[in-house]
């Protein structure tokens, strides 16, 4: 699982670390981005919360996750990316796991000030519409209640936390992540 403040740069290198390692990679994000665009049911339930930066509901993302974790794709493993953003996805996912016979080998976080985090946002411009000024900072001021949220569940696992100075360029810390995502398939 990567985990780490909007604009830090986990989505790059989920995508860079998937694609070597034949993973899948479950953004969840992407995926309702993704169901947006096919404007199917679920997308239109999602967009009212993405298009101001508020949290989709916990049974709407894990229904989507459940569903998207029993592909064919995430049989060798998967790089979950923005996903659990809070305790209750944190354990569904565990119960997940252990109903697929999965195992969460590592966090990896990726650590970075937030006003780095801005600056990158700001310069991003996708045409995402979470992606205009004062959503993205919604986003970045949310996050430390995110993180309140999640990571003491997995801290309380010892050495299953990994942190990965995200502030480099982006060769830099590939060099760091493909390592850490090497030592959990050896
Ligand atoms: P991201 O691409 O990860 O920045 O996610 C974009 C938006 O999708 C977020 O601002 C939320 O509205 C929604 N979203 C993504 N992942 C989750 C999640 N795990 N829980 C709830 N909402 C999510």
């Amino acid at each position: 699982m990567f985990f780490g403040p909007p604009g830090c740069g986990k989505g790059t290198q989920a995508k860079r670390v998937t694609e070597e390692f034949g993973l899948a990679q479950i953004s969840t994000g992407e995926l309702f981005r993704k169901h947006l665009g096919e404007k199917t049911t679920l997308g239109l339930q999602a967009q009212e919360f993405m298009s101001r930066g508020a949290l989709v509901p916990d049974s709407i993302t894990i229904g989507m996750v459940r569903e998207r974790l029993q592909e064919p794709d995430a049989q060798a493993g998967a790089i979950f990316d923005g996903f659990p953003r809070t305790e209750a996805q944190a354990e569904a996912l565990d119960a997940l796991l252990a109903e697929l016979g999965g195992k969460l080998c590592m966090v990896v976080d990726f650590s970075v000030p937030l006003a780095v985090s801005r600056e990158r946002l700001l310069a991003r411009q996708e045409g995402r519409a979470d992606d205009k000024p004062e959503v993205i900072d919604k986003r970045l001021n949310d996050h430390a209640a995110i993180e309140a949220a999640v990571m003491p569940h997995y801290h309380a696992q010892e050495g299953l936390v990994r942190a990965v100075d995200a502030t480099r360029s982006i060769e830099a810390i590939y060099e760091d992540v493909r390592a850490l995502v090497k030592s959990c398939i050896d």
